[in-house]
């Protein structure tokens, strides 16, 4: 070791130094991070135990939902500055015991691109799998996964729940009270979305445009699009968005930032309480676009309501949102996808994992 590697020597304070024990230090942490989400998502699947009649059909939901899992963690280990191969998530056994069970998400996580990252996986989970519905039902089934992740970071030397990669600082629903149902919990459904449970600027912008051109509603991808020039989308106002951040054990309620209050007209629950300027994550990031999205794809023809903040002598209705993605916005994204994949050195022929 010359003088510049030693840590004990002026050489310390190398730039090159410092970068290449950030670096390593950042691989560590999403090693182990990765490591803990699979093994709290296997734990999940296990817990769950579906009704006798529709087991077998289960089997294959899991197998799918794992399959997910594990693509996109490995995923994110592949666009790590040091790259990371899937056998170094896992001790040797649970590797070869995966691998077998789960060959696609081995053989396409250089190739094929996530539609979610991990943490909106689980709440798919929660929605669509353990059947949440209310507030409550949902909020025990995240705190439950929540705990179990928690403790496993908390026994792990050098990990803290600070630094985990895969948490969602924050989950938020959206609701439509439509006229006429009744005005409570069973008249209308909450749509769940989380903020992106990952790290790193490209990291996160490679899942937005991903997100933007896969798996959020056009209207959404429209207002992330646009997120930098001030056009916002408006939604009636029987639309309600609320979010929550989670600590020790507890959501708490949490004002939308200058980003989503910018991209979206919506009846914020609560509205006040953030007057921050600017803020350190991209149009995108936050759990209101999730959850948007989720809801307009829910609710049949909610999205012919919408309109936009276009200056009154453009087209700003659902139409114009549609035209200006397919004719400008689409292109766009998938030419910006394109840009950070060839900064990972990623295939560009955009393939999406599909179990
Ligand atoms: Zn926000």
């Amino acid at each position: 070791m010359n003088q510049n590697q030693n840590p004990g020597h002026s050489g310390f304070k190398n730039p090159a130094w410092l970068l290449a024990l950030k670096e390593e230090r950042e691989k560590l942490q999403l090693l182990m991070s990765g490591n803990i989400f699979i093994r709290m998502f296997l734990g999940l699947l296990d817990r769950w135990q579906p009704p006798e009649n529709i087991r077998e059909q289960c089997e294959n939901i899991k197998k799918q939902y794992m399959e997910k899992v594990l693509h996109t963690v490995f995923f994110f280990g592949r666009l790590n500055q040091r790259q990371m191969r899937p056998n170094e998530f896992l001790d040797n056994d649970t590797f070869k015991h995966l691998q077998k069970m789960f060959p696609l998400s081995f053989q396409q996580y250089s190739t094929h691109l996530p539609s979610l990252t991990p943490y909106s996986i689980v709440l798919q989970f929660g929605s669509e799998v353990a059947g949440c519905r209310t507030r409550n039902e949902m909020e025990s089934f995240l705190r439950e996964f929540n705990k179990t992740v928690e403790n496993a970071v908390n026994s792990t030397p050098d990990l803290s729940f600070s630094n985990y990669t895969f948490k969602a600082a924050v989950v938020a629903y959206s609701s439509y009270r439509e006229p006429g149902k009744p005005q409570n919990e069973a008249g209308f459904p909450l749509f769940y979305g989380a903020s992106l449970s990952c790290k790193g600027w490209i990291e996160k912008m490679i899942m937005i445009s991903i997100l933007c051109l896969r798996t959020w509603h056009k209207a959404v991808a429209f207002a992330v699009y646009h997120g930098k020039d001030s056009l916002a989308i408006v939604f009636p106002e029987e639309v309600q968005c609320c979010a929550f951040y989670y600590k020790n054990g507890a959501f708490l309620e949490k004002a939308p930032c200058v980003n989503c209050r910018t991209m979206y007209r919506v009846d914020f629950q609560p509205y006040e309480g953030d007057d921050r300027e600017k803020v350190g994550w991209p149009h995108g990031n936050c759990a209101e676009n999730e959850c948007l999205s989720k809801l307009l794809l829910g609710v049949p023809r909610l999205q012919e309501r919408l309109t936009t903040t276009h200056s009154p002598q453009q087209p700003n209705d659902y139409t114009a949102i549609e035209k200006e993605f397919a004719d400008i916005i689409e292109g766009d994204v998938r030419n910006q996808l394109k840009g950070l994949l060839q900064k990972k050195d990623f295939p560009l022929d955009l393939q999406y994992f599909e179990p």
